[in-house]
């Protein structure tokens, strides 16, 4: 039962390699950059970089 552990063990880790599936909508997230405009307390405007990971559940959020 041992062997038949590590194998899924394994099997887990080379699919998180390629991307993780999102539980809710079963597509694999794709890490994206985010760019998102933040306005300051002075009045100007400076921008948020940050990887996030797309999935159909947030992508029209992303991209819209
Ligand atoms: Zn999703």
């Amino acid at each position: 039962m041992a062997k038949q552990t590590d194998f899924a063990e394994k099997a887990k880790k080379g699919m998180q390699e390629k991307g993780v599936k999102c539980p809710k909508c079963g597509t694999v997230k794709v890490p994206t950059l985010y760019v998102q405009s933040v306005r300051t307390p002075h009045g100007t405007y400076r921008f948020n970089r940050s990887r996030v990971q797309v999935c159909k559940c947030n992508e029209k959020m992303i991209f819209a």
